[in-house]
């Protein structure tokens, strides 16, 4: 545990470099070094579920078809984050050096980047260094056809399955899992989907080597992190740290001196309040999507819980019950209590139908209404009464 959040300069730190240098230096290498690199450094994928990204990359590695597919997760859209845009406008060559080596890997052929349709604005700049990649893989006989795919805005389709479905032109549901993407993804094909942030974080343990990069971090959580740090704040923004922080520690340096809650992992993550502040720790069995919400004294807590159950109901895509009338139930619960229609206990039922959501809801949308519901409503009760 630190007592200062450590600040790290990897994924943005400038290298002045040959472009595609780190793709060039990897591919020297076997792939089964630079798959046992990656599992060794300890990184996990960086969208919020943590799996580890070598293993991932091993698993599709081993998949045998002549078809396989590489997908960036671009579609950025949980409340409070903006960190993986910060990747695609300053550093998007860390984050195709990443795909193209999983695709070297893997023997994937076929990428695309699944950008969030909020950030078409992006597109002209990324075709750019798109183009640029495609003179530098050529150089090197990788054949891998990167292009842009555009979500049509959907939160639940930065749910793997479902981003592709909607790359398939279907509904953007969730998919029954297993099958997973890696056996059974794009088409029916060998598909690795990682986030933007893991895809740049796996090209810095290709530059700077896993030794050097699980120095930073927990024994769960390896290398650094980006937050996407808003709210009641004066240094709102993007940081990358290092995972081992006490809320404490981040409060005292990102808050604004009133900080009465941090909400840590944005809306499917935890609200910690002020007495936990100290025994909390980032990166420690807290969900590390990277956003973080920071509430001041001034703050109704009611209407934050509000506002996160309004956009669950409002994007829950409606394919299971659970989610489906789960979230709205939510939502006119801590109303019909907010305005006295029923009683302080009608909450000790939501927390209830909270826990059912999680235990039977399909996917991560329905499945962490819990997290953001349970710590609030327990923590500051009398907010969600008076
Ligand atoms: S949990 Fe919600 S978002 Fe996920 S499949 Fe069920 S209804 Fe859809």
């Amino acid at each position: 545990m630190t007592n200062k959040p450590k600040k790290v300069d990897i994924i943005f730190s400038p290298y002045s470099v040959a472009p595609y240098k780190i793709l060039k230096d990897t591919m020297k290498r076997t792939k089964e070094e630079i798959i046992a690199e990656l599992i060794s450094s300890g990184l996990r994928g960086r969208g919020g579920a943590g799996f580890p990204t070598g293993m991932k990359w091993k698993f599709a590695a081993e998949q045998k078809s002549s078809v396989k597919y590489v997908i960036c997760n671009a579609d950025e859209g949980e409340p409070g984050t903006f960190k993986d845009r910060k990747l695609l406008v300053e550093v998007p060559r860390k984050v195709i050096s990443g795909m193209a080596i999983c695709a070297w890997v893997t023997g994937a052929t076929e990428g695309f980047i699944y950008l969030r349709r909020e950030y078409k604005y992006l597109v002209n700049e990324l075709q750019k260094e798109i183009d640029l990649f495609k003179v530098h893989s050529k150089e090197v006989g990788l054949n891998f056809n990167l292009q842009i795919f555009l979500g049509a805005g959907a939160y639940v389709c930065g749910e793997e399955t479902a981003l592709l479905e909607s790359m398939e032109g279907k509904r953007g549901e969730p998919r029954n899992k297993p099958p997973y993407p890696i056996q059974d993804g794009f088409l029916g094909k060998p598909t690795v989907v990682n986030n933007v942030e893991t895809f740049a974080s796996a090209s810095m343990v290709c530059r700077i080597g896993a030794t050097e990069y699980k120095k930073f971090g927990t024994a769960d959580q390896r290398g650094s992190k980006l937050f996407s740090i808003s709210g009641d704040s004066p240094k709102e923004g993007v940081f990358e740290l290092e995972l081992g922080m006490s809320v404490e520690a981040f409060a005292a340096e990102f808050g604004d001196g009133d900080t009465k809650a941090v909400q840590v992992g944005g809306v499917a993550g935890f609200c910690v309040p002020r007495k936990d502040f100290a025994k909390a720790i980032i990166g420690d069995g807290n969900t590390t999507g990277g956003s973080t919400m920071i509430f001041n004294s001034s703050r109704s807590m009611y209407k934050v819980l509000h506002n996160y159950l309004d956009f669950y109901a409002e994007e829950s895509c409606g394919q299971c019950t659970p989610c489906r009338i789960g979230c709205q139930q939510l939502l006119k619960g801590i109303e019909a209590v907010k305005k006295g229609e029923k009683p302080a206990e009608y909450l000790d039922q939501l927390l209830k139908l909270s826990e059912s959501m999680r235990l039977t809801s399909k996917c991560g949308l329905g499945q962490s209404v819990t997290n953001s519901f349970s710590s609030i409503v327990t923590n500051f009760r009398e907010e969600m009464i008076y």
